[in-house]
């Protein structure tokens, strides 16, 4: 199908009821459409789904979209499904579907109703489904979470190291990549493991400028700190990150002894209080919600207005993940972490344990953590170099929301000169 036949503006009212393509999704539409190897790296948030989906839905035969989670493929597949009269037009393949569901699936796909098939990376491995794959005609393969190729990325996942060598199975099809992490290593990777340096590459800004970004020295205080903190902010929602458990349990009972209204969440609370906690959250029951990196996923609170972080991330891209969880509606989101080197050490005794290759890459991760921490340079900067872009501290969007901008450091070079005269 010719691309430029279709008027995807028309497609876009139609399927989705939006009037405009958010960022760079024309762009990206029309890549994909001209069967181009597309590589996309958007902010979370940033409307990724939709620059295959669309594609999927107006072009002939069926997409491929490879995602990491089930619960993720069964909210897209609902999602699609609702926009259509044809349960058929999205499908998930995977191994919880009976005979009877599976061949239901093929008859959909081989009839051309199904427009997006859902598979999680490790159903791609299984000889039955590539063989039936080969025999329809597939209109492209979306990898999204494609940073799960890397080890450099958050969450890896060896399954996805595969995919290159059964896509090429299905014959020449065009490959689209999706992520939200910026970092040129895990970019690099993923193209390399794609074979598709070809790819054409839309990346969207990563810079979050309504974000105040702020580190402070660790100290025995800490606790009183947070307090003082948050009364200054009464009324507004914020995320406090802890590493532990105990931790979250010990910081959630603190804030209730001084009057806050927090809760704790965590994966060792059971599903149903951990469900709790959440709404209570997000219904503005509670103000704070002191949580470990298990909170957060797929939250979309769009007033949280602090993220706290009582002890360091174990890299900037978590860093940069969690925090982006503050201020999604555009308005005000304070992004304050404490920082103690005992933190670093900690973390690095935890990882000791793990195979060398990990550890490596642990520390590495964990060593620009601690140069963001020490830094005296714009944050801002500082984090966008770390993904790649550039960023005028001058004149940038956002440029003063910084506690080094707004209060730079005495620089020690200076200070050590003092003494000398
Ligand atoms: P990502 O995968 O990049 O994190 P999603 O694909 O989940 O982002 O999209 C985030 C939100 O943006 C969704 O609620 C989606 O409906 C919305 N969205 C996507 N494209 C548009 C658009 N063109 N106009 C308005 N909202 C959009
Ligand atoms: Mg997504």
């Amino acid at each position: 199908m010719n691309s430029n036949e279709i008027d995807i503006h028309k497609e876009l009212k139609k399927y989705f009821g939006f009037s405009q393509f958010k960022g760079l999704q024309e762009q990206v539409i029309k890549s994909i459409l001209s069967q181009k190897n597309t590589f996309v790296i958007m902010p979370t948030g940033g409307g990724k789904s939709l620059c295959y989906q669309l594609p999927a839905l107006i072009q002939e035969g069926t997409a491929i979209v490879v995602s990491p989670l089930i619960a993720l493929m069964k909210n897209q597949v609902d999602a699609i499904r609702s926009l259509s009269s044809e349960n058929g037009i999205a499908h998930v393949l995977n191994s919880s579907l009976t005979k009877t569901e599976i061949t239901q699936v093929k008859a959909d796909i081989s009839s051309g109703l199904t427009k997006l098939l859902y598979v999680a990376p490790e159903s791609l491995t299984k000889e039955e489904y590539v063989t039936f794959l080969r025999s329809v005609p597939i209109s492209f393969v979306a990898i999204d979470e494609a940073h799960c190729i890397s080890e450099w990325g958050h969450d890896f996942r060896p399954e996805y190291r595969n995919l290159k060598h059964i896509i090429k199975q299905l014959g020449d099809v065009p490959i689209i990549g999706l992520t939200a992490t910026a970092t040129p290593k895990v970019q690099e990777d993923i193209l390399k493991n794609l074979d598709m340096s070809d790819a054409t590459t839309f990346k969207a800004s990563f810079n979050r400028p309504n974000l105040y970004y702020e580190v402070r020295t660790k100290t025995k205080n800490i606790e009183s700190d947070i307090i003082r903190f948050i009364k200054q902010n009464k009324g507004k929602s914020g995320i406090i990150y802890c590493l532990s458990r105990k931790k979250v349990e010990a910081i959630a009972e603190v804030l209730q002894v001084n009057g806050i209204s927090a809760v704790p969440y965590h994966a060792g609370l059971d599903a149903k209080t951990r469900a709790k906690h959440q709404d209570m959250f997000l219904m503005e029951d509670v103000e704070v919600v002191v949580a470990t990196i298990a909170f957060g996923m797929g939250i979309d609170k769009p007033d949280v207005r602090f993220v706290i972080h009582h002890d360091i991330p174990k890299s900037l891209e978590s860093y940069y993940q969690e925090t982006g969880r503050a201020g999604r509606d555009g308005g005000e989101g304070h992004c304050l972490a404490y920082y103690s080197y005992k933190d670093v050490e900690k973390l690095e005794k935890f990882m000791s344990g793990k195979p060398v290759a990990e550890q490596e890459i642990g520390f590495a991760l964990l060593q620009e953590v601690v140069a963001y921490a020490e830094t005296s340079m714009s944050r801002r900067k500082f984090i966008l170099h770390y993904f790649g872009e550039e960023f005028d501290s001058a004149t940038g969007e956002g440029a003063d929301m910084d506690d080094n901008v707004r209060n730079p450091k005495v620089k020690v070079e200076a200070q050590k000169e003092v003494v000398q005269l």
